[in-house]
């Protein structure tokens, strides 16, 4: 195991991982990947992104069953398989895994199950990285760079532990039956992305947040629309609240708070989800032998993703000040493999960052909102087109939501675009390099878009921001 040197040493097969180790590997260095866990893939794969998916578009599909006779299908009396709807999740993990295995092998990537820790600064060009193999031994990789991507846990409330009844995204993942009632305690992307999927799966749901809005990193109106459509669906969201507190009893849990109006309120349910944010994982990987001073747990990186030891990178969930975001890990994998290689790389942009939330219905952004637009003293013009004028919209059966744009007025220049409806999660990609391109909102007026589709949406869109949407 000690005797390669290699390029490059990646600490965390997740998305910004082994992203990073396979572009490392195509440039023709040597590189080498440590997990410890016993499958790759990282929170993304097996936790989070994943399987939450494969979960969501099991309970779209039921959605649509139980309402069969409005697209022409009679005689459809849909039953939930909750074990098939895990093992399905499943099999999508599983198939993603052996992909991954194979990537691994098709780069030549020398793979270690385990657990690494740093052993301090370069010797002679080299860093040191001990291993604690998954078979109790240990060992150790030696490389001329380490990447850090050991990635993120979820947090909880303090005071509580996740079990059978508090729940995680870890808990909640592979609990036995799809609950009767659940309580999320959080509503930014992780939580009402589970508060979707449990009610369209029966539950009575009930969704608590300390901010005043939900999905609070999003634009305003965004926010009023998700609550306005949680609502509709009969989801219960209380907003402003403070003092949470849950109890556990034979029944599940007593959640208490107290609301906007300073009242108490509780709610009995049989399961309570902490969906309240993420916290780096970088204790036990041996920071402290080097310079690197983490800040509340986040490693802080320069724009190239390099952090104040020389020689040593991270990327993905444990940075500070990047979205915890599958695609942010893994775009900063691709620009230090790049940087490692001596190519061309471009550093990752915090204001080109897509957020999606794949609840029901979806949302997604990138750029400033308008708010914050304002703030940085911009001349802002807005533009909204309402998917009530999108024909594949209705054709979906889906036309509640809207595209927001956000320009500046002086120029054109596209600042964000906000999305709440119908495929919300992939269309956001226009918009995405509309601006990483500095298109202009003229540019985009005039770019032809397939008809029916709900990108069209988009070009009503940005010409609703010179009053000249044609679909409304
Ligand atoms: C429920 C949920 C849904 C989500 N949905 C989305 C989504 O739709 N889109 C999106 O972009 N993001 C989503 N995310 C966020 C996304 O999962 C993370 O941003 C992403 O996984 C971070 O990637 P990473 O590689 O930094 O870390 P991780 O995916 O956490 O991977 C880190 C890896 O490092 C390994 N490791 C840790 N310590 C060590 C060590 N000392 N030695 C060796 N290995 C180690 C771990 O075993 C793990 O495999 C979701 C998260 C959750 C919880």
């Amino acid at each position: 195991m000690a005797d390669t040197i290699f390029d490059v040493v990646v600490l965390g097969g997740g998305p910004a991982g082994y992203t990073c180790a396979i572009r490392a590997s195509q440039y023709g260095l040597k590189a080498a990947l440590i997990d410890s866990n016993d499958r790759l893939g990282g929170t993304c794969l097996l936790w989070g992104c994943i399987p939450t998916k494969a979960m969501l578009f099991s309970a779209e599909l039921w959605d649509h069953l139980k309402h069969a006779e409005r697209y022409g299908i009679d005689g459809v009396t849909p039953k939930l398989n909750w074990k098939g709807v895990l093992a399905r999740k499943d099999d999508v993990i599983s198939r993603h895994v052996k992909g991954l295995d194979f990537l691994m092998k098709k780069n030549k990537i020398s793979t270690y199950k385990g657990f690494g820790k740093l052993t301090g600064p370069a010797k002679d060009g080299v860093f040191t990285v001990d291993v604690k193999l998954a078979d109790g031994k240990s060992g150790t990789v030696k490389a001329k760079k380490v990447v850090l991507a050991t990635g993120s846990d979820a947090r909880v409330l303090p005071g509580y532990k996740p079990d059978d009844t508090i729940l995680t995204n870890y808990e909640i993942l592979k609990i036995s039956e799809a609950p009767k009632s659940l309580v999320v305690i959080g509503s930014g992307a992780v939580g009402v992305e589970f508060a979707s999927i449990f009610k369209s799966f029966g539950a009575e749901v009930t969704v608590l947040e300390v901010l005043p809005r939900v999905v609070p990193v999003e634009d305003e109106e965004i926010s009023k629309e998700l609550l306005r459509q949680f609502k509709k669906r009969g989801i219960d969201v209380s907003l402003s609240i403070k003092d949470t507190k849950v109890e556990k009893n034979k029944d599940g849990a007593l959640v208490t708070w107290i609301d906007s109006n300073g009242k108490p309120q509780s709610k009995q349910a049989e399961k309570v989800l902490m969906a309240v944010g993420r916290a780096p994982r970088t204790e036990g990987i041996g920071l402290e032998t080097t310079s690197i001073k983490p800040d509340r747990g986040f490693v802080m990186t320069n724009e190239w993703m390099e952090t104040t030891e020389p020689g040593i990178y991270a990327i993905g969930d444990i940075v500070g000040g990047l979205p915890q975001l599958a695609h942010v890990g893994s775009m900063a994998g691709l620009v230090v493999a790049a940087k490692l290689a001596g190519k061309y790389a471009k550093p990752v942009n915090r204001t080109r960052i897509p957020g999606c939330t794949y609840c029901d219905p979806q949302i997604a952004s990138v750029g400033l909102t308008e708010a914050q637009a304002k703030e940085k003293g911009f001349e802002v013009k807005v533009g909204k087109f309402p998917f009530v004028g999108n024909s594949k919209a209705t054709i979906l059966d889906a036309h509640d939501g809207f595209v927001k744009v956000v320009s500046d007025a002086k120029h054109g220049e596209i600042l964000g675009v906000h999305i709440i409806g119908p495929y919300a999660t992939e269309i956001i990609a226009e918009a995405v390099t509309a601006i990483e391109l500095e298109a202009t909102i003229e540019e985009m007026m005039f770019t032809i878009h397939a008809h029916p589709t709900v990108a069209e949406a988009l070009l009503d869109g940005f010409s609703s921001v010179e009053g000249m949407a044609v679909n409304v």
